[in-house]
């Protein structure tokens, strides 16, 4: 079922979702369900799965480091076939532009769609660690937007190259990314929204937001959203804060603010164990007054270990 059908049977109940990243390759993909198990008896109408870009590494060879570029973490399509399998849920799987060719994202999408996959969250992904900008891959989407669009052509049997007359079209339903604090390479929130509404013209079917502490950021970000006529759902990310490194980290990464209430008490934590408390209750106010408002979907980023996700959940589902 699509993201979208699943909001509107809830008919105003807010879902629990969450998100999940593949395994490094060479693991067991057992310690990728150790960490859904627990998550499952909170009803997850789908499950998303991340898409890494390549990175550079390092080989040696005959006493000479070889750089070469490698995907870290591939097989989003696979674990999302085997999470549909194994739990009898939607998974999302995420389509990024950063490393892929046009071509490379059809034959990803021709695959979800024989899969049975019905939903797809399109992104452009960011530069490689060692660029200092976004570059597209040679014959790749520059913008998320294209990403959408190519989607959309899909869905009505328009290929790269042809025009494909099938009474089994795809019919993806499509996520997008949003930013309550603004995408870090846009020069300010509005031009920001305006490329979001791009994107919504374009074909999206609902948003999922960046991360946000504070959801005064959130609720302002949906009113201004509305305003420029964006009217899909908008569905809030939430991350609980795990570890002390995260006060730095994440604005740094993610140019986002943090609330100096949330600093003093990260702060005053002796140990990460603490911190990851911190984390826990702090999203679970975030969670209340978002579920209060009436958001469609809380949807958590679990970045490996699900214990505060859980912690999170059974707070509030
Ligand atoms: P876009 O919508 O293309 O926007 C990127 C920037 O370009 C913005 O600043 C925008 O304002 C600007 N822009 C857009 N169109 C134009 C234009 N025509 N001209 C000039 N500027 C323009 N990354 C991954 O690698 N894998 C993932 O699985 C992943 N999942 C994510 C899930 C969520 C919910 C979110 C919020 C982010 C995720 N990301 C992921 C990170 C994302 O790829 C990065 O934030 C990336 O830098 C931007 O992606 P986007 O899809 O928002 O890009």
């Amino acid at each position: 079922m699509k993201v979208t059908e699943h909001i509107e049977k809830a008919k105003g109940k807010t879902l629990f979702s969450f998100e999940i990243v593949p395994p490094v390759k060479g693991r067991n993909i057992q310690e990728l369900y150790n960490n859904i198990n627990p998550l499952m008896e909170f009803n997850p109408p789908f499950i998303d799965v991340t898409t890494s870009r390549e990175e550079t590494i390092y080989v040696q060879k005959e006493g000479l480091l070889d750089k070469k570029t490698t995907r870290m973490r591939p097989g989003t399509v696979g674990i999302c076939a085997s999470i549909q399998h194994k739990y009898n849920v939607d998974t999302v799987p995420h389509v990024i532009c950063g490393g892929f060719t046009k071509e490379e994202t059809e034959y990803m999408l021709v695959d979800c769609h024989y899969l049975g996959i019905q939903n797809v969250m399109a992104l452009r992904g960011d530069a490689m660690r060692e660029q200092s900008y976004f570059e597209p891959a040679v014959g790749g989407h520059a913008y998320a937007k294209g990403l959408v669009e190519q989607i959309q052509n899909l869905n009505c049997g328009k290929y790269l190259h042809e025009v494909i007359e099938s009474d089994d079209c795809a019919d993806f339903c499509i996520g997008v990314a949003g930013y309550p604090e603004k995408h870090l390479e846009a020069p300010s929130l509005k031009s920001d929204l305006k490329r979001l509404k791009e994107k919504v013209d374009a074909g999206a079917d609902y948003v999922v937001t960046q991360m946000f502490f504070d959801n005064q950021k959130y609720f302002e970000f949906v009113a201004a959203a509305k305003e420029m006529g964006i009217n899909i759902p908008i569905i809030p990310g939430i991350k609980p804060l795990a570890v002390k490194r995260h006060l730095q980290l994440l604005p740094q990464v993610f140019r986002i603010d943090l609330p100096q209430d949330l600093i003093d008490a990260v702060d005053t934590c002796e140990n990460n164990k603490a911190v990851r408390q911190v984390g826990i209750e702090w999203a679970i106010q975030q969670s209340k007054e978002l579920k209060e408002a009436g958001v469609p979907v809380l949807h958590y980023y679990s970045m490996g270990k699900s214990d505060n996700i859980q912690a999170i959940a059974e707070a509030l589902f």
